[in-house]
């Protein structure tokens, strides 16, 4: 499997703690807004997509409906909200926002039904092809609206994040932390040849391993768990960094909310 092809998996936000009571589900479309979420970030597997021609740079929303396009545009206004000062309600977000705006690399964004997704997904950052030359990668990121409109906030059970996903954020906010996570994978692998070849060399590893254990036996089981340990540990270490920038964009509008209520409440 050549890099361009084994690269395209995907790093996903699923929630685990539960999701609130919805709207009697509808069809799998994709304009479903938003289910309820749980907290887990896990890795999975994803078919990788023949890719687009690709004629401009940064965020692509041409996949996106009209009501997500207006989704998008509220999202977009929580990243350029400033503070009383004048300064950005988070700044880590601003940035990663910036970053994808001007990159050479071509990020489309989608939002996606939960019916057609694993559980508690709430969103997914995937490659779709890895330029050899480095400069022009094509990604994609997933949000699922109806899942992180509808996500329970709370720590899951045996959770050990450090952070409670979306607790004191608005709607449009727990959407825009969802995306700081997205986006952080995305700057974490695109602009690191290293890690995208130690993503693909990774997936291709599970894989591969994961693929020839159907007959297994038990000897040869605990030879696959210690084969899968260092792919799953450069996993492991993509997820760690995501929910870091995460937990600190949440930190961010969050906290910055704070004082207002004060004001609100003498
Ligand atoms: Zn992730």
């Amino acid at each position: 499997m050549s890099i361009r092809t084994c690269v395209a998996r995907a790093f996903c936000v699923v929630l685990t703690t539960g999701v609130a009571s919805a709207p009697a589900p509808a069809p799998a479309r994709e304009n479903d807004p938003h289910p309820g979420l749980e907290k887990r970030d896990s890795v999975t597997t994803g078919i990788p997509r023949p890719a687009p021609a690709t004629k401009g740079k940064g965020f692509l929303l041409d996949r996106l409906s009209k009501g997500h396009v207006r989704t998008w545009c509220a999202i977009d206004e929580v990243v350029a909200a400033s503070n009383a000062s004048g300064q950005p309600r988070s700044p880590t977000l601003r940035r990663l926002w910036e970053w994808a705006r001007t990159s050479t690399h071509v990020l489309h964004v989608e939002m996606i039904s939960p019916f057609q997704q694993p559980a508690g997904t709430a969103g997914v950052f995937r490659v779709e092809r890895v330029d050899p030359a480095g400069q022009s990668h094509v990604a994609v990121i997933r949000l699922c609206p109806r899942n992180i409109r509808y996500a329970v906030v709370g720590r899951g059970p045996n959770s050990v994040e450090s952070f409670v996903r979306f607790e004191g954020l608005t709607e449009m906010e727990r959407y825009a932390e969802v995306l700081a996570h997205e986006l952080a994978h995305a700057e974490y692998f695109l602009e690191s040849p290293e890690r995208l070849a130690q993503l693909a060399a990774a997936q291709g590893a599970i894989g591969a391993l994961l693929s020839g254990s159907g007959r297994a036996i038990e000897p040869v089981h605990q030879e696959l768990g210690r084969r899968l340990q260092e792919p799953l540990a450069v996993l492991a270490a993509a997820e760690a960094h995501a929910e870091s920038v995460e937990a600190v964009v949440l930190r961010e509008l969050a906290g910055d909310r704070a004082p207002s209520l004060a004001v609100e409440n003498p």
